[in-house]
């Protein structure tokens, strides 16, 4: 048996499978002499068929939002106007490969100057372009494998973009290349309840059918497991979830000091699976979703329809809505400026608001009408809030909309430290995690190579955890965390010991998270909060904590 390979660990399960490798893009070849110009044009012809074809069909086996995109994406592709004008372009001489490529550039430019939606459909047909490069060329189709069974999916990084059609049901773990633990991947891998390896270096080597046995909660591949190795995980993750069964209901410690559990929220095909999980409301709705991969910003009425989805499924419980986090991680061409030497350190979050008022005043009035007829209970809140100055600013514009409840998000060192003073405008607080240890420790988020220092069990980051903790407390303000900490069971243990009121994580997190409050009294997370604090690094700071636990 080869040795194990190693990552950044995230999630708490493990899971074996045989890999399935996301394709890259085949680079276009130099351009060729063409001999048989028909030939040409009909191999062009066909490639664009079997693309059809290939889109058909995964569009009869997905379901949902999943399978409309599909059968949309087959549409475009079997446009007649376009396979015409390949095929012209391989009868003047073109080789097949750029024939497809200047025949869909040549409809991407039209869609791009016929502005609003048909903008946004450019990078559709992108990818329509690099499937029918690679057919004609013999290559294996870009994007997510489809492999006919389920599979622990490995690629060099995730974009939200390709994760829309990921099938829950099929993929088993994920292990990426690249990414950290607060990486849009880690973020994907908890929302789909499965072990993920990211940041791993050894990805590269691991090819299409080889099994693996993925451990999430210690980063570990195993490569070809033996068949005892898999039997014992196996009954392992059976026991974890015998454990979280035996809990349900609001989220209390052992000795009944309520804790909210919530569940985050960012993609409308997690509304369904959000709204019957077992918790208190939505503790972070990611609004970006609306915004991405568009040209223009969506108008009040669409916003206020989508919202009013989100209110009507969570009727009688809590929404926190994040207004608009463009910029660095999540760039939208209408809100930000491409011209940033540091993203992350530029004009993001609420600061796009001041550049562009428009933006914030449009969603705010859309929540507004859509928090109307609802019983959720709105909170509003604003990421990437810095100084005092902007949350009251920020507070005052929710409030003119007459919108009850209006928040911040702790997620820049600066604010962690001045909650006392936030806490003069805001009715409540939730703390980002995975910002706040993005600035507390100068390390960019997306890279794995600095995961050591975006670990959440970091004493710095959990002393700033603490100084807001206790300030929101103090002024009797409700404090939560929903950055990628609260997912992790000994974790939310030390943030509840910290003073934290609420937890919010993926619904497929929550149920370990309850049974670890539901089996420690807050004295006893008040000792291992203070046990992690107290740490010299992350990692003693977890054994410490992990190793007291089990010790009980
Ligand atoms: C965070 O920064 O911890 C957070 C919850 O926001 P996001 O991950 O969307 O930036
Ligand atoms: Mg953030």
């Amino acid at each position: 048996m080869s040795d194990p390979i190693r990552g950044i660990g995230v999630g708490t399960g493990s899971a074996a499978g045989p890999v399935a490798r996301m394709a890259p893009a085949a680079p276009l070849p130099a351009p060729r002499a063409v001999a048989d110009p028909a030939g040409e044009a009909a191999a062009v012809r066909a490639a664009l068929r079997a693309v059809v074809t290939d889109l058909d069909e995964r569009a009869a086996r997905a379901s949902g939002t999943g399978s409309e995109v599909l059968a949309a994406q087959a549409m475009m592709a079997a446009d007649p106007v376009l396979a015409d004008r390949a095929a012209a372009l391989a009868e003047q001489g073109t080789d097949g490969a750029h024939a497809l490529a200047d025949a869909f550039d040549g409809f991407r430019a039209a869609l791009v100057t016929a502005g609003g939606y048909f903008a946004e459909r450019a990078a559709d047909l992108d990818d329509l372009r690099d499937r029918a490069v690679a057919r004609l060329l013999g290559l294996p189709a870009p994007g997510l494998p489809d492999p006919g069974h389920p599979y622990v999916l490995v690629a060099d990084d995730l974009a939200p973009a390709d994760t829309a059609l990921l099938d829950p049901g099929r993929v088993l773990a994920l292990v990426t290349l690249r990414g950290g633990p607060t990486s849009h991947t880690a973020i994907l891998a908890k929302a789909l309840g499965v072990p993920a390896v990211v940041g791993c270096a050894g990805a590269a080597e691991l090819e299409d059918g080889r099994r693996v046995l993925v451990h999430g909660a210690d980063g570990v591949i195993e490569l070809d497991p033996s068949p005892a190795a898999v039997e014992r995980a196996a009954d392992r993750e059976r026991r974890r979830r015998d454990l979280s069964a035996g809990f349900r209901g609001p989220g209390r410690t052992a000795d009944g000091h309520p804790v909210a559990l919530l569940v985050n929220l960012g993609a409308p095909h997690e509304l369904t699976g959000a709204a019957d999980a077992d918790a208190e409301g939505v503790g972070l709705f990611r609004t970006e979703f609306l915004f991405l991969d568009r040209a223009e910003a969506p108008g009040r009425a669409e916003q206020a329809a989508a919202y009013r989805k989100v209110f009507a499924a969570f009727a009688g419980r809590r929404v926190v809505v994040r207004t608009l986090d463009a910029g660095a991680d999540k760039p939208l061409p209408f809100a930000t400026t491409a011209d940033e030497e540091n993203p992350a350190l530029g004009v993001r979050g609420l600061r796009t608001a001041a550049r562009d008022p428009q933006l914030l005043e449009t969603q705010l009035a859309a929540i507004a009408e859509a928090a109307e007829d609802s019983t959720a209970h709105v909170w509003v809140m604003a990421p990437m809030v810095s100084v005092p100055r902007e949350a009251a600013e920020f507070a005052a514009r929710v409030r003119a909309h007459g919108l009850p409840s209006a928040g911040a998000m702790i997620e820049v060192p600066a604010a962690a430290l001045r909650t006392d003073r936030l806490a003069e405008s805001c009715d409540f607080f939730s703390i980002g995690t995975n910002d706040l240890a993005q600035y507390a420790f100068a390390a960019d988020r997306t890279l794995g190579s600095l995961a050591e220092l975006l670990d959440p069990w970091q004493p710095a980051l959990l002393a700033l955890v603490s100084t807001a903790a206790r300030a929101a407390a103090e002024r009797g303000r409700p404090i939560g965390v929903c950055g990628e900490a609260a997912a992790d069971p000994a974790l939310a243990l030390v943030l509840v010991g910290l003073g934290v009121t609420s937890l919010s994580a993926a619904p497929a997190s929550l149920p370990e998270v309850r049974a670890a409050l539901a089996t420690h009294t807050l004295a006893e997370c008040r000792e291992l909060a203070e046990l992690a604090l107290l740490a010299d690094d992350a990692v003693t700071s977890r054994g410490t904590v992990r190793s007291r636990m089990t010790e009980r």
